[in-house]
């Protein structure tokens, strides 16, 4: 592959002496597990996203779990989240007995429709998890203001979208929870795995804190039934390091971003999918020629505040995607769809019959492109 969707050799380049004292660091430390680095990590990504709790754990489907046990989410509770997402976000839901809602996306942002999560409340709705897709956050206000009406905790699943706003509100503040992921694939990548939970909620923060060591606040006296949900010191120590250069990263990214988005118009013919957001559901969706490549949208979030972490073309009709994928395979460009099946088609979800319209279009029609590194001299042979 001459242009891979991620080269995370080249992108931790400039930061190896900074990761290998960090390595050195904790080998002479002699502290592996939930020590002073998690305990610095936790306090330096607290200031950077604005929240006054945040606790290091595992991963990004750990952070949920944690996250819907502390709300109290058990057996034959209802959770109303997106179809199209990560297989996290509802099977963290189904882990605790739980009975994922799904509700469709916006064919502007991608992102979960407001509308519909409003619409999908009801007497056993216990909490709802909001996905901030690909790097851009869902239109929080509608949701926000129905979760406080019938008194639901709203979780954010920001695993894709650290540092994305929502009218200058950070993800990760906005609801009673945050949930974040450092897979290497993320906007702040570990080398390796890790997560993390925020909130404003201190009794919250607490739970989590014991959950995160199997419900136990002294050790070998267990409150509740948790898990070994702990980062390790390893793995903070290399993200204290990236955190500094986070700023950089967006902000290179988001500049990657806005050059493709130029180049695509120029050499695709690419256009926007729509000229508003319909995130509330109230424009008609607009329809395009087989063969359409349409553009990742920007809506109520302005441009600046999206992360980019994934940039998702869609390419209309029929086949023509996979045609447009394999065509840049051979000329070395590696690309990825994100997501092939929605949650509500998957085998182990296979009892929801509902048809999610959008979901579909999207699950055939998405493709993600390399943001880095691309030959743009190779795009005009469309
Ligand atoms: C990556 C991701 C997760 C899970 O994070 P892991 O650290 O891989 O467990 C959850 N939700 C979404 C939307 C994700 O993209």
């Amino acid at each position: 592959m001459k242009v891979p969707m991620l080269d995370l050799v080249t992108e931790h380049a400039p930061y190896r002496a900074e990761l290998q004292s960090a390595f050195d660091r904790v080998l002479d430390s002699g502290r592996f597990v939930l020590g002073p680095e998690v305990e610095a990590f936790e306090k330096e990504i607290g200031v950077w996203i604005g929240t006054p709790h945040s606790i290091g754990v595992s991963n990004g489907s750990d952070a949920l779990l944690l996250a819907l046990q502390a709300v109290g989410v058990g057996p034959g509770d209802e959770v109303i989240c997106p179809t199209y997402t990560f297989f996290a976000t509802a099977g963290a839901v189904a882990r605790l007995g739980g009975v994922p809602v799904f509700v469709d996306s916006a064919e502007c942002c991608y992102n979960l429709r407001a509308d519909q999560v409003v619409a999908k409340i009801g007497s056993k709705t216990k909490a709802i998890i909001v996905v901030h897709l690909f790097g851009q956050c869902a239109d929080m206000d509608p949701i926000l203001a129905a979760a406080e009406k019938h008194g639901i905790p709203v979780i954010e699943d920001a695993a894709q979208a650290l540092g994305a706003k929502d009218k200058g509100r950070q993800a990760g503040t906005m609801g009673t929870l945050g949930t974040f992921s450092f897979f290497p694939t993320k906007n702040l990548g570990a080398l390796g795995e890790g997560g993390l939970v925020t909130t404003s909620d201190a009794a919250l923060a607490e739970k989590i804190r014991m959950l995160r060591v199997h419900g136990s606040k002294k050790k070998y006296f267990h409150e509740m039934i948790g898990g070994n949900f702990r980062l390790h010191e390893l793995q903070a120590a290399f993200l204290r390091v990236k955190l500094k250069h986070l700023d950089f990263a967006l902000d290179k990214r988001r500049a990657n971003s806005m050059r493709l988005m130029t180049e695509l118009q120029d050499k695709w013919s690419a256009i926007m999918p729509l000229d508003s957001c319909v995130c509330q559901g109230e424009a008609p969706s607009t329809e395009h020629k087989p063969g359409t490549i349409l553009l990742p949208f920007s809506c109520h979030s302005g441009q600046g505040e999206h992360t980019w972490n994934q940039f998702v073309i869609r390419v209309t009709g029929k086949g023509n995607r996979d045609a447009i994928r394999e065509k840049l395979a051979t000329e070395g460009i590696q690309t990825e769809v994100y997501y092939p099946r929605a949650m509500h088609e998957q085998e182990c979800f296979a009892r929801i019959v509902t048809n999610y319209p959008v979901a579909q279009i999207l699950s055939s029609e998405s493709l993600a492109l390399p943001m880095a590194g691309i030959n743009f001299a190779l795009l005009s042979g469309l």
